[in-house]
Parts: structure tokens; sequence; C-alpha cells
């Protein structure tokens, strides 16, 4: 409680009257050691990429998203929803994304050598983007792995595009004419202004999970729904739906045009390559 701060705050010899709550003091403390503890993540190679399918409306696998965990010794499996935060405000989402690149190529490298060339998307965030030398960064990435870049999808979300988009339009255009492609995800979050899909080479929209979820009973997330792809298909981008969980979810996206689906339903996000054996 409020009285309780203050009293420790005045035995610890502070002059300053601020409040705090011993739980919220616990939970900086913890953040900042997982936040020193990240720093290393790499390193320890206690970062593993996990993959989920998308399908199509045969329920066939067209491709993988690649989706980051942190398996940390003290706390076990962080999701990406409690570090990438974190990475981001410490500048390691840079190295972080980077590992997140390579590590991705590599699996499409391995793709390719099975003769099964599926490509994988891979998630960046704006800190990645707004880099000077993102181009190259990417560029030498996949260069360097020997994959055909048309099997590397980077989603980005509408949220990061406010800032300099003429700046970011040279770069995605510059990354789109090696082969590499370009998903909004989470569309319908941010501002979902149609400059970017004018200004963008942006071909697959991907409907956030929050609209798929309860579309079959809320008549206002089914017009949105039904908007988004009816717009996507107008444009001609593909429209991939997130977040499915239920047959009949899969059904009513199929009835309304939306031709790539993800989601439970067919897959939860898991390793692909076996683990390597521990020394
Ligand atoms: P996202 O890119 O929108 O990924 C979709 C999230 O929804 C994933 O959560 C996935 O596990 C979850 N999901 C997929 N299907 C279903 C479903 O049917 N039901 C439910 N309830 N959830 C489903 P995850 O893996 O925890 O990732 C959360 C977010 O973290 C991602 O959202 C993405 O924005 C970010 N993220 C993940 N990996 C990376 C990465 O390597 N780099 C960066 N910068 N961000 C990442
Ligand atoms: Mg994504
Ligand atoms: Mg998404
Ligand atoms: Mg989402």
């Amino acid at each position: 409680s409020a009285d309780l701060a203050m009293y420790h705050s005045k035995e610890m010899g502070r002059n300053q009257l601020y409040f705090f709550e011993p739980g919220m003091h616990k939970t900086l403390r913890k953040k900042q050691r997982l936040e020193q503890s990240l720093k290393q993540a790499i390193s320890k190679q206690q970062l593993k990429l996990f993959y989920q399918p998308k399908v199509n409306s045969q329920g066939q696998i067209v491709s993988y998203e690649a989706l980051i965990r942190w398996f940390h010794p003290e706390f076990g499996l962080i999701t990406p929803n409690d570090f990438i935060p974190l990475a981001e405000n410490s500048y390691l989402i840079n190295e972080i994304g980077e590992w997140v690149l390579t590590t991705a190529c590599q699996q499409i490298r391995v793709f390719q050598q099975q003769g099964t060339p599926l490509p994988i998307a891979v998630n960046v965030s704006e800190r990645q983007l707004v880099q000077k030398n993102f181009v190259e960064i990417v560029s030498s990435i996949v260069q360097n792995s020997g994959i055909d870049p048309h099997l590397l999808e980077l989603e980005i979300t509408e949220s990061m595009l406010n800032e300099d988009l003429e700046n970011t339009r040279i770069k995605l255009l510059a990354l789109s004419k090696l082969g590499i492609t370009f998903s909004l995800d989470d569309f319908g979050t941010g501002y979902s202004s149609l400059i970017y899909l004018k200004n963008l080479p942006i071909t697959v929209l991907k409907i956030d999970r929050s609209f798929v979820h309860e579309f079959l009973t809320q008549e206002t997330d089914l017009a949105i729904v039904k908007t988004i792809i009816a717009m996507a298909k107008s444009l001609s981008l593909h429209v991939v739906a997130e977040g499915v969980e239920q047959q009949e979810q899969f059904e009513m996206l199929m009835s309304l045009g939306c031709d790539l689906f993800q989601g439970y339903l067919f897959g939860k996000p898991e390793p692909l390559t076996p683990p390597e054996p521990t020394e």
C-alpha cells in the first residue's frame, strides 16, 4: 500500500516521496534481470525459432512463420510478447533480429536441400527497419545463406510505418527487387492507411487474430473481416486469416474468399528440426 511504500522510502533515507507497490518492485527487478540475461541469450543458445504453418483452402502447408522463443535457465519458456519489447528498448532487437533472419534462412536452405522449398516469414521490428543499413543487413544474410530470396518473406506492421514513409518505401523496394516479399501483419489494428498499400511493395495482408476470434458471432468483426478480404482481393493481394481455431471459422473464411489460413486448427508454432544434442 501507499503508506508502506512511503515508510520504506523514508527508511532508505530518501527525501523524495514516491509510491510503489511491493509487487511492482519485484516486477521491475525481474525485468532488469531479464534484460541483463537477454544480452547473453544468443551466445548461450537460449533462443529458438518455432515455426507455424500457413495453409491453403485444401489445408496444405504453403509456408511457415518463424516465431521466436527464449528458453531461460531460471524462468523457463518465455514468449516474445514478454521479451521482444525489452529487446526493442535496449537495441538488442537488432542483434536478435539478425539472429532470427540468419536462422530462418538456414531453415529455408534445409528446405531447398530437401527439395521442399517452402517460404518462411520472419517478423521484423520497427527498430530494425529504421536502421540505415537495413537493406544491406538483410541482403547480406540472404546472400551468405545461399537461399532463393523469393522464399524469404518479411512481416511488418502498420504501427511501424508512421515515420518517414518515403525512406521505408525505398528500403522495401530495394529488398523486393532482390525477390524478398512483404506482408502487413496484424492488419486492422493500427492506422490501416491505404497509402501503405498504394506505395509499398506489400503482397499479403494478415487479418489480425482479434477480428477472427469472434467474427462468427460478432457482426462488427464479421463486417471487418469481410471488408479486409474484399479489399485485398480487389487490390490483388493475398489475404491470411490469423488465429483460426475452429473448423466453422475456416469454412466461413473460405466462403468469404480468404485464401490462406494460420492458427491452432492447422498447427501451433513448433520446432521444425530436431533439437541438437546437448553436450
Ligand atoms: P504475430 O506475428 O502476429 O504472430 C502471431 C501470434 O499468434 C503468435 O504468438 C502465435 O503463436 C499466435 N497464434 C497463432 N495461431 C493462434 C491461434 O490459433 N490462437 C491463438 N490464441 N494464438 C495464435 P507468439 O509466437 O507469442 O508471438 C507474438 C508476437 O511476437 C508476434 O505476433 C510478433 O509480433 C512477435 N514476434 C514473434 N517472433 C518474433 C521475432 O522473431 N521478431 C520480432 N521482432 N517479433 C517477433
Ligand atoms: Mg507475424
Ligand atoms: Mg500477426
Ligand atoms: Mg497478431
